[in-house]
């Protein structure tokens, strides 16, 4: 028997192998959510610096050669860049790369949605923290939780093999709307997840005792399912249940807390190029020089694997060192 070369692929120092990329596509946001960023919005970095159709499906090739095998769009909000289908149909081509998922907000989702399943998008994670039109509103400072629930339906209807509607859950604010959330997976086969709150908003909600852990999310489903059942979910979803009788799931996302970094498979891609080896990193290696500058796949392939090295143990560890890094206050300069 010939020995089988080793897979190449991206590995830290913890052992931790890296087959997800979570690929920023925009900054831009057609929400101004109090928990993402101030009323007047952000500073969006202007079209050049922002990384081309061509530059994103490159690094995707090069990191799907490295074993990356799932890619999620992301942004701000990726359905505001008008070549997102043509994204999504690109990415889907790459040798390697077995799906393809987007996270929105789903304020255009409902025209885009058809064109997105034909480009071969496999999952959709859209975000909604609250049912009621005037607290939507009070979130998002825009209307349209009417229309992104819409969205979801039709979604749904059109066979996408996975929908999951995502709730950030906040103290006071929609903890109330929980059992509201958990039932709309009594007859739709989704996830409805919930989603702690994370501390990237320098001047606003996180200050104001908004946060709520996960474990009293489990308790608040509990005390009103008290047979409440554990399933299996994704690395993400610490707490995955079915409600009795119900044909979707519930899960929780302790993305506060940080249980799960031990398990974490994540690259981040910025919108302007940067590679994050942690949601909390404030650490950033920029591929763009590179990639502007006529360098090799093997040369981004090298800087993609030297930043996930630098991964610290987890996102406690990786926040404490970032306190002097260079500040994106807002979630949207991340990419989620
Ligand atoms: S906090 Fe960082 S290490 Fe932990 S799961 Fe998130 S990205 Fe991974």
């Amino acid at each position: 028997m010939t020995d089988v070369p080793p897979r190449t692929e991206i590995r830290d120092r913890f052992g931790r192998v890296f087959d997800y990329l979570r690929v920023a596509v925009t900054e831009a946001c057609n929400l101004r959510c109090v928990y993402c960023m101030p009323p007047e919005g952000v500073d969006f970095k202007a079209g050049e610096h922002l990384l081309s159709a061509d530059e994103l499906l490159r690094v995707v090739r090069v990191a799907a050669g490295l074993g990356v095998t799932k890619v999620r769009l992301t942004g701000g909000e990726p359905l505001v860049r008008k070549e997102i289908g043509e994204l999504v149909a690109g990415m889907v081509r790459v040798p390697g790369v077995e799906s393809v998922h987007l996270t929105t907000n789903g304020v255009l989702l409902r025209e885009r949605a058809d064109g997105l399943l034909a480009a071969g998008l496999r999952g959709l994670n859209v975000s909604l923290d609250s049912l009621r039109e005037e607290r939507f509103l009070q979130i998002t400072r825009r209307p349209g939780a009417g229309k992104v629930l819409e969205s979801v339906r039709h979604a749904l209807a059109l066979g996408f093999p996975s929908v999951k509607v995502n709730v950030v859950v906040m103290r006071g604010f929609n903890d109330d709307e929980l059992l509201d959330f958990a039932a709309l997976t009594r007859t739709a086969p989704l996830t409805v997840r919930f989603i702690e709150l994370m501390p990237f908003d320098e001047h606003q909600v996180w200050k104001r005792g908004r946060y709520f852990g996960s474990e009293l999310i489990v308790a608040r489903l509990r005390e009103a399912h008290p047979d409440l059942a554990a399933e299996s979910g994704s690395s993400t979803e610490e707490h995955v249940y079915r409600l009795p009788g119900h044909a979707g799931k519930v899960a929780v996302i302790p993305s506060y807390t940080r249980s799960l970094c031990g398990s974490c498979n994540r690259i981040r891609l910025t919108a302007d190029g940067c590679i994050r080896n942690c949601l909390y990193s404030g650490e950033e290696h920029d591929l763009r020089p590179l990639l502007r500058g006529g360098a090799t796949d093997e040369e981004l392939g090298e800087l993609i694997c030297h930043a996930m090295r630098q991964k610290l143990v987890d996102g406690w560890a990786a926040q404490k060192a970032s306190q002097s890094g260079p500040p994106r206050t807002s979630m949207t300069q991340i990419g989620g």
